[in-house]
């Protein structure tokens, strides 16, 4: 277990919580909703978790349970950073995670497994599962501790070291920005043809409003640099054949897993941006691959809860800084070269 400060999560009071989670009205029973860390995001509405606890089988990470037990934590306020926690329960876990990734030696469903598209799929598990390493190793570099001066900053060397020198894991972590756009623009889709039932609810009007407005900046710019990362995936190439599907199922269960083993990370601020992120992903890849026609405007297209939405759009905001720091320490770095 980490002991530092530094991990710790500080949480809000009753009163601090803005009032529209609380309201009756908003379909949400009050003093029970909230962004806790036992209950992660807090409590769904009854239709939310019936449609997130149903068994349904294009879930790729348990949510957790309703607990009134839970807290509640403003992400803001709680970034995420450098904590200090490292050592063998930090690495174990980061090989665990990567040891769910059973694709790229096995050949699971005979030669065919072999053609380009289907060594993409293969792909997929690790570039998401190495893209979240690199953003959280890059938000742990670019707010570290220095722990002479005491001081805040960012640390060149270590994102050198940690992610800089590796073309690898920034392209994973460009990789998972654009896996994560395009989940975006899929959500959006689904809120114009008025497929998500979540923003029916007066208490969403806001955020619909403001969702809607991030999706359309995001699809606005074409020429901007980080709208070319987003066209680094295209969904419409992949799992398209039988084995693909195996494939896709198989990497639904152990994305599931790493869902739940993100449960021991033992750094409580840690384990509360990790599961968020991997929410997040879990959320993005249900969107982008889990999609089932609609034979009419009133079905939904994916069933999702609250949670996984605030999951999804908060992973944007972390992988979009990541982006962001990946810039500063090129630029940085190029300054230092001339
Ligand atoms: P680690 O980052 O632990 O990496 C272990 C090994 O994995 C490396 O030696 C390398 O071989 C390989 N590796 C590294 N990066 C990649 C990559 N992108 N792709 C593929 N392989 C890679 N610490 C914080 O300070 N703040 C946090 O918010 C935080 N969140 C964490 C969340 C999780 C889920 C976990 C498991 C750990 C978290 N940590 C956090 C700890 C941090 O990630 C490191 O584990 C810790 O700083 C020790 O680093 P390390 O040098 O031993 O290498």
């Amino acid at each position: 277990m980490c002991c530092n400060r530094a991990c710790s999560v500080d949480t809000l009071d009753d009163d601090e919580i803005p009032a529209i989670w609380r309201q009756p009205e908003a379909g949400i029973a009050e003093g029970s909703y909230g962004f806790g860390y036992n209950d992660m995001f807090g409590l769904p509405s009854s239709l939310e978790y019936s449609a997130s606890t149903s068994g349904n089988d294009n879930d790729y990470c348990e949510l957790d349970k309703y607990t009134d037990k839970g807290v509640y934590v403003s992400l803001a306020a709680n970034p995420e950073r450098f904590t200090g926690y490292a050592g063998p329960n930090a690495n174990i876990l980061w090989s665990s995670f990567y040891d769910e990734d059973c694709f790229s030696n096995t050949n699971m469903a005979g030669d065919d497994m072999e053609d380009s598209a289907t060594t993409s799929e293969q792909r997929l598990f690790r570039s998401i599962i190495s893209g979240f390493h690199a953003s959280v190793s890059t938000h742990l570099c670019y707010s570290y501790l220095n722990q002479t001066t005491q001081e805040w900053g960012p640390n060149q060397k270590c994102f050198e070291f940690r992610v800089g020198n590796f073309p690898d894991r920034l392209n994973s972590l460009y990789f998972n920005y654009a896996l994560v756009a395009r989940a975006l623009v899929k959500l959006g889709e689904q809120i114009e043809r008025n497929e998500i039932e979540l923003f029916d609810q007066p208490a969403a009007i806001t955020s619909k409003a403001k969702l809607l407005e991030l999706i359309e900046a995001l699809k606005e710019k074409p020429s901007d640099n980080l709208s070319t990362k987003r066209h680094l995936f295209d969904e419409k190439r992949m799992f398209q054949t039988f084995e693909s599907q195996l494939l896709k199922r198989e990497l639904r269960k152990r994305f599931y897993k790493i869902s739940q083993l993100v449960d021991c990370v033992g750094c409580d601020r840690c384990r509360l941006w990790a599961k968020v992120q991997i929410t997040g992903y879990a959320t993005a890849l249900k969107l982008v691959f889990e999609e089932h026609p609609t034979e009419s405007a009133n079905v939904a297209g994916t069933r999702l809860s609250k949670s996984e939405v605030a999951a999804l759009v908060n992973t944007f905001n972390k992988i979009s800084h990541s982006v962001q720091a990946v810039d500063y320490f090129r630029s940085l770095r190029n300054s230092q070269s001339t």
